[in-house]
């Protein structure tokens, strides 16, 4: 099973700031060849090259982190999981400082950045992953699984003891179109009382109400929900991001309960670590670039 591989047509940009660290940057987008996979680029620091892949991560707190000799992306998660939807696989990200613009706190801004640049196949292909046996993590009340399916298919279950969430559970069926209507809109959300504790902590420094969903004990502090379950959404958009570090494009049946980054992150790791078993995994040189006959 393969995929096309995929680049964008030109180059764009978007700036903003950056939800932990308060900072703002500059995110351009550029088309990259094939084989070349999907790369952060730090601009500001001679083009140090930090490859979107698992081996990548460097901190699972709130956010997903890649990073190379003390040098760091972090938040990359919600542009990932546009670039993912879109089904990019090759692509240089340049940005000039340490974080991903939060923008509004979804996936729909680099949605609109990737349409606006426009996508094009790069005549070359790459394998897709298809993993062949069930792989599951638990954690107390966490968990996260993979079965073997022949389309990528996201469920996702949330249970927090709050009026405005409570349960919520969703399953997404991933393709493009889905996931611009029903999963790129839905946004970070964060809790008033942990404010002071994130502050301390070096985080949510350039968090506000223009890019999360703001929520007090009794409720949304900054305005509409752009959908009821709006916190479910973006637990799965935050999944598929995290899954782009996997560096191809993978099919199964996932299955997600009350997970985060931290547990995405192992289970991407298991996830790897069964496909480095599986005989169907290829040769890296048929991964990168083998072209379309
Ligand atoms: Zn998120």
């Amino acid at each position: 099973m393969f995929a096309q591989r995929k680049t964008i047509n030109t180059t764009v940009s978007i700036t903003g700031i950056g939800l932990h660290s308060g900072i703002y940057t500059k995110v351009a987008l550029h088309p990259a060849p094939a084989g070349s996979g999907i790369t952060f680029v730090r601009a500001d620091l001679d083009g140090l090259r930090i490859p979107a892949l698992q081996a990548s991560t460097t901190a699972l707190d709130y956010a997903t982190t890649v990073g190379k000799d003390d040098v760091a992306v972090g938040t990359v998660e919600h542009l990932l999981s546009a670039i993912m939807a879109c089904g990019i696989t090759d692509v240089d990200i340049r940005i000039d400082g340490p974080e991903v613009p939060i923008v509004d706190g979804s996936s729909l801004p680099f949605m609109h950045l990737i349409d606006a640049a426009g996508v094009r196949t790069l005549g070359a292909e790459v394998p897709v992953l298809r993993i062949k046996k069930p792989i599951e993590i638990v954690d107390g009340d966490k968990s996260i699984r993979i079965a073997p399916a022949n389309r990528l298919i996201l469920k996702y279950k949330i249970d927090f003891n709050h009026p405005v969430i409570g349960r919520q559970s969703m399953q997404f069926d991933f393709n493009h179109d889905n996931f611009l209507k029903k999963i790129a809109p839905a946004r970070t959300f964060g809790f008033m009382r942990d404010v002071e504790k994130l502050r301390a902590a070096g985080l949510a420094r350039g968090g506000s109400v223009e890019n999360c969903i703001v929520l007090d004990d009794q409720g949304v502090v900054n305005g509409e929900l752009r959908f009821r379950d709006e916190f479910v959404r973006h637990k799965i958009l935050d999944l598929l991001g995290d899954l782009a570090l996997v560096g191809r494009p993978i099919v199964g049946e996932i299955t997600a309960s009350k997970a985060g980054h931290a547990m995405h992150s192992r289970f991407v790791e298991q996830i790897l670590k069964a496909a480095a078993e599986q005989d169907e995994d290829l040769e890296p040189a048929r991964v990168a670039g083998y072209a379309e006959a």
